[in-house]
Order: C-alpha cells, then sequence, then structure tokens
C-alpha cells in the first residue's frame, strides 16, 4: 500500500516506525560488537544501516500507477473543451463581487442550459466541499479515501459509469467509508453538447442503473460542465441535482514538473506567482472566494501529490470541510 509520494511528505508515525526500526537492528549490531570487538561486525553494522535506510528510500518512492493513453488523451480533451469555455464564456466577474447566494436565485448563471457547471454565486464563508470526478481508479481512489480517512474529511465522488462497471470493489469502498457522497457522471464521460438527445439519455440513465446498487443519492456532474436543455430535464424528473462548482483546482492544467503553460494559466486564471505551483493556484482560488465546491480529478497526478498538503494547508486557515448534501451548499445544487 502506498505510504507517501514524495520525500518530506512522510508522517510523524511513518519517521517513528523507521527509527524504530533503524534503532533496533543497530543496537543488535552494537551489541554483537561490544561482545567481539572486531572489526568485521563495523562492516555489518555499515550493511545493516544502509540495508534499512535503502529500505526506507524504496517506501519514500513508491508511486501510484502512471496515466494511461485513454487518460491521457482525457486531459487532452479536457484542454481542448476548457479552452472552448474559455472563449465562449461572458466577461468575467470578479470573485469578490459575485451576488450572494438566496433560494430563489440558485440558478447556476444566466444561461441555464449551457456553461453552467462554474457557480456565479458566493459560497459559504471559510466552508469548502472537496469532489473528485471521473473515478474510479485502481490504487488512485484507494490513495484519496486514505487520505481523507486520515484527516476525517467527506467528499463527493463523481463516478463514471463504465469504470464503476469495471471498478465495482472501489465503488464499495467508497460507500462503506459512510461518509462520503457519490455521484453519476455519465457513462463515458461524452461532451453533452456534441451527442444526441437520445445518447444523453442513455449516459445518463446506464450510469443511474450501476450507481444506484451503492447509494440511493443522486446527484449528477455533467462531463466537462456542459450540460443541455433536454438532459437538465431528464434528470431533474429523475429526482437528481447537478451540482457545479465554484473552484476548478485546474489539476488537468498542470504539467508533471508542476506547471502550467501560459495559455492554459489564462483560462485557469492563473496568477504569474502561481504558474509553478498547483497547490498555490488552487489556495489563492479558495481564498479568493472565501470558500466554496472544489473541482478535482483522480486522474492527475498533481491532485494526489499535494492533497494532504491542501487538506493541511486548508485546515490550517480554518476552513471547514462539508459535504454537498448539507446545509451550507443547499442552495448551490440544481
Ligand atoms: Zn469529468
Amino acid at each position: 500500500m502506498v505510504t507517501c509520494l514524495e520525500p518530506g511528505s512522510r508522517s510523524i508515525f511513518e519517521v517513528g516506525v523507521f527509527l524504530g526500526f533503524s534503532f533496533f537492528f543497530e543496537s543488535i549490531v552494537l551489541i554483537v560488537n561490544f561482545c567481539h570487538s572486531k572489526q568485521w561486525t563495523w562492516l555489518i553494522a555499515t550493511l545493516v544501516w544502509g540495508f534499512s535506510l535503502e529500505v526506507h528510500s524504496q517506501d519514500a518512492r513508491v508511486r501510484l500507477p502512471s496515466i494511461t493513453v485513454q487518460e491521457e488523451q482525457h486531459i487532452d480533451a479536457m484542454r481542448v473543451h476548457k479552452a472552448h469555455h474559455f472563449e465562449a464564456k461572458p466577461q468575467a466577474v470578479a470573485p469578490s463581487s459575485l451576488p450572494t447566494v438566496t433560494p430563489s436565485s440558485a440558478s447556476l448563471t444566466a444561461h441555464p442550459c449551457a456553461y453552467e457547471s462554474e457557480i456565479a454565486k458566493k459560497p459559504p464563508f471559510k466552508t469548502v466541499s472537496l469532489t473528485f470526478d471521473d473515478g474510479p481508479s485502481p490504487e488512485r481512489t484507494e490513495f484519496i479515501l486514505s487520505i481523507l480517512e486520515k484527516y476525517n474529511i467527506p467528499a463527493t465522488f463523481f463516478l463514471i459509469g463504465e469504470k464503476v462497471k469495471k471498478h465495482p470493489d472501489l465503488v464499495e469502498r467508497i460507500a462503506k467509508s459512510g461518509h462520503h457522497l457519490m455521484g453519476n457522471h455519465s457513462w463515458q464521460h461524452p461532451n453533452f453538447h456534441e451527442i444526441d438527445v437520445d445518447q444523453q439519455e442513455r449516459e445518463i440513465a446506464q450510469t443511474q442503473q450501476a450507481v444506484q446498487l451503492y447509494t440511493a443519492e443522486k446527484y449528477f456532474r455533467y462531463p466537462y460542465g456542459n450540460s443541455t436543455c433536454e438532459s437538465r430535464e431528464q434528470l431533474h424528473q429523475l429526482g437528481y441535482k447537478i451540482v457545479g462548482w465554484h473552484i476548478d483546482s485546474c489539476d488537468w492544467a498542470f504539467d508533471k514538473t508542476g506547471s502550467v503553460s501560459e495559455h492554459d494559466a489564462q483560462i485557469c486564471e492563473v496568477k504569474a506567482h502561481n504558474t509553478s505551483s498547483f497547490i498555490d493556484h488552487t489556495l489563492a482560488a479558495i481564498r479568493e472566494r472565501g470558500g466554496g465546491i472544489v473541482l478535482l480529478h483522480d486522474i492527475h497526478p498533481n491532485t494526489l501529490k499535494q492533497l494532504e498538503a491542501l487538506i493541511v494547508r486548508l485546515q490550517r486557515e480554518e476552513f471547514h470541510f462539508e459535504r454537498l448534501d448539507g446545509a451550507a451548499f443547499e442552495a448551490f445544487l440544481n
């Protein structure tokens, strides 16, 4: 099982275990050395110490599976769709001047059937709700769950139907946690603007069949955030609540080195001083809005590598974590 992703990110417990083992081995060798006073025992001492260091460094080098070709294509598609969003989006409104939500004005934008997933209403202050899209994925979903459990934080997983069918054990694990929500994120993650109404209905219904085996809750998030009037109507008839986001972490835009291109930085509104840090960008976006629903993905390495640090820094800044079905976010679900 994965214990840490980056050297330096290990927990106090892990360091303690390592030091304990090292101390144990070294003590045995020192006792032998004391008893025999021979030079070769020093050689053994060095070898044992070196071995224990190697064991630990192997542990520190544990990596989650690298992304597949299919996932690479998914990320490329995300880039294209986000660029389209950016071009189609009306003039951006500064987060500080967003209107305050009222129950009667909980619509996501002025264009209810188009690019409505970015919530243009002020989120509850100092309250965040983490959402993870595009899973479940072997090891990655488990890793996210382990971090959430460690800090006792609830989240929502928007699942892709065909992956639910492929990895029932992972869905079971999310369900068994008892405090996470699961949502429908379509069967194959198509752009709903590019498929006909029948196919939209199938994407929703097929995924519902798969997800309802694990939860009675009905939450839906559009792939790429692209909705259509017809599917919205169908979702409402089926009793779904449609979930957008206040903050797009833009984990898809930051590359392996943790940097974002000038083009993607413009799309994601990444400030110049944050272009080399996914976590600083995400924190800045959350701070700027004061809180909100955060869009993350389980297929992007930056999310996994920095999830724990993100949670720790948010807690340090006294942000609270709430589920989407809590009172704080009820008014933001459509
Ligand atoms: Zn998605």
